[in-house]
């Protein structure tokens, strides 16, 4: 009996099959700085350290740790991407939503020096002022 999507065990051990076997799940993970490497190589691609099969619970533990870190990293760069996008732009609202209270308050404070005369308020609404266009100015600047 042959079953139809089953290969023959000599056509697995020829090299033109290698190719074909998914990469992603057959890496074997430096243990130096656990890049994935293919399961073929002998030695790291990225720092050349010897990557022969090592036995043992810590070894086991430590190639897991890697395989943990490595595919957080990678969903990570995926993920990373749109509250990247996102991110600056509530940052940008948030900034300009302070300067421009910072803004009004200075010119609030700055009439009402002006209607009282008083130095100490016209001290601080100049501050505000300053300090709120300080800041609009520095979040235009940048986009
Ligand atoms: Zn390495």
């Amino acid at each position: 009996m042959h079953f139809p999507g089953e290969k023959p065990s000599a056509m697995m051990d020829q090299p033109e099959n290698e190719d074909a076997v998914d990469q992603n799940l057959d890496t074997r993970l430096c243990l130096n700085c656990g890049f994935p490497n293919r399961n073929s190589d002998a030695r790291c691609m990225f720092c050349q350290a010897g990557l022969a099969e090592e036995s043992g619970l810590v070894p086991w533990m430590r190639h897991n740790y890697y395989v943990l870190k490595w595919r957080w990293q990678l969903k990570q760069k995926r993920a990373g991407r749109k509250p990247a996008d996102r991110l600056p732009f509530f940052k940008g609202v948030g900034y300009f939503l302070v300067g421009a209270v910072l803004s009004g308050a200075g010119l609030y404070l700055s009439s009402v020096a002006l209607d009282t005369a008083s130095f100490s308020k016209a001290l601080i609404a100049i501050l505000l002022l300053l300090y709120g266009g300080f800041i609009l100015k520095n979040l235009f600047s940048k986009s």
